[in-house]
């Protein structure tokens, strides 16, 4: 068996020892001679999968005690239509930060929901930095503001919390979430899909504070309805059971390599890596301003674009895969999410200058 370097941007590479546990219990989950996957999420096993899973995450992102983390199914794309349905809580609009192609989509969909007021937009930069924070026109009355905390397609990542005063702030962190240490009592709600830094496609997490729980519009149905999803413990209908177990499994890997606050340490290393090299030459390039870089995609362009096929083809033979860019901004990217180890951004650099040496 030869396992690559994945770069994908998601469905994302998972950690190797998670990968082999689950493949250890896969006829046989801890002596209950059945699959994880053909469980009740009823019956007490499963109870138990989801309860680990709920805990270490709160352990891991020190959720605060008002603050419910719910277990959801549609992805980020369903929570952009989710979160206006149960967020406006009967006033008029809510405020978004344009940062590229999701907070875009996030746009869009709330737009059929309420009023929308794009308080910034870094689209006259092509979407290579954040808009300065003094430059957002904010609405004191807005429901919330929205912003997405890693830019995935675009490799634009906010370097901190922004400060939004007392309207509840939504983040998106479907590919930032877990990476670095983040102050859960400053959102009013996080979301993420699953399937980059927690498990497979299919589960989404929601950490939302308590009292923004309970007002959704009528129309929200009631799968959706953040009220109907923590009343029920995320069972009120049947969960993504298997993308839960393997969540459970990745909360405790991360946890065991030193919980949140070392997988930062080491995301910085592999980013530092990447970046550090991207600046020290003219064969590639880097559009994103430093300052707001992301840690997790890591977009490059190679300074003939007329190379790209034969860098992706080379890549490939080398085990590095998933490198091509999203078709919205061309030229490369590589995800670095936290199961990416420093050894496959070390492999990728080295073929980046050997790819350099033979074609520079
Ligand atoms: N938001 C961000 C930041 C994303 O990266 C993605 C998926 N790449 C989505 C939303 C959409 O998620 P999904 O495909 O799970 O709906």
């Amino acid at each position: 068996m030869t396992r690559v370097h994945n770069f994908s941007a998601g469905p994302a590479a998972l950690p190797e020892p998670v990968l082999q546990q689950a493949a250890a219990e896969m006829l046989d989950w801890q002596g209950s001679g059945m699959s994880v996957m053909e469980m009740s999420h009823r019956g007490k096993e499963f109870m138990g999968i989801a309860a680990e899973a709920q805990a270490t995450l709160r352990e891991l992102m020190a959720v605060p005690a008002n603050y419910k983390t719910l277990f959801m199914q549609g992805g980020g794309l369903a929570e952009n239509a989710i979160v206006p349905m149960n967020m406006l809580r009967g006033k008029a609009s809510a405020d978004f930060i344009d940062t590229g192609e999701w907070a875009r989509k996030s746009i869009a969909e709330a737009r059929r929901y309420g009023g929308v007021n794009v308080a910034a937009s870094a689209q006259d930069s092509g979407y290579t930095r954040i808009p300065p924070r003094d430059t957002w026109q904010l609405d004191p009355h807005a429901a919330y503001v929205h912003i997405c905390s890693n830019e995935t397609i675009g490799g634009v990542e906010y370097p901190s919390t922004p400060d939004v005063g007392n309207v509840p702030l939504v983040a998106d962190m479907s590919s930032s979430i877990l990476s670095r240490p983040v102050d859960v009592s400053q959102y009013g709600l996080i979301f993420a899909g699953a399937q980059k830094n927690i498990g497979p496609a299919g589960l989404t997490l929601v950490i939302v504070r308590e009292d923004l729980i309970g007002h959704a519009l009528p129309c929200t149905p009631s799968a959706f309805d953040y009220k109907t999803v923590a009343d029920n413990d995320s069972m009120y209908n049947t969960p993504p059971t298997y993308a839960i177990y393997i969540a459970a499994l990745v909360f405790k890997w991360i946890k065991a390599q030193g919980g949140v606050a070392a997988m930062e340490a080491l995301n910085r290393a592999k980013a530092e890596l990447l970046y550090g090299y991207l600046d020290s030459t003219t064969f590639y390039r880097a559009p994103v301003a430093r300052d707001c870089r992301s840690r997790m995609n890591v977009t490059f362009f190679l300074h003939d674009a007329a190379l790209d096929a034969a860098f992706l083809k080379g890549a490939d033979e080398h085990g590095l895969v998933q490198l091509k860019g999203h078709r919205v901004v061309g030229g490369m990217r590589a995800s670095l999410y936290n199961a990416m180890p420093l050894q496959g951004v070390q492999a990728l650099v080295a073929y980046m200058k050997e790819f350099e040496r033979r074609h520079g």
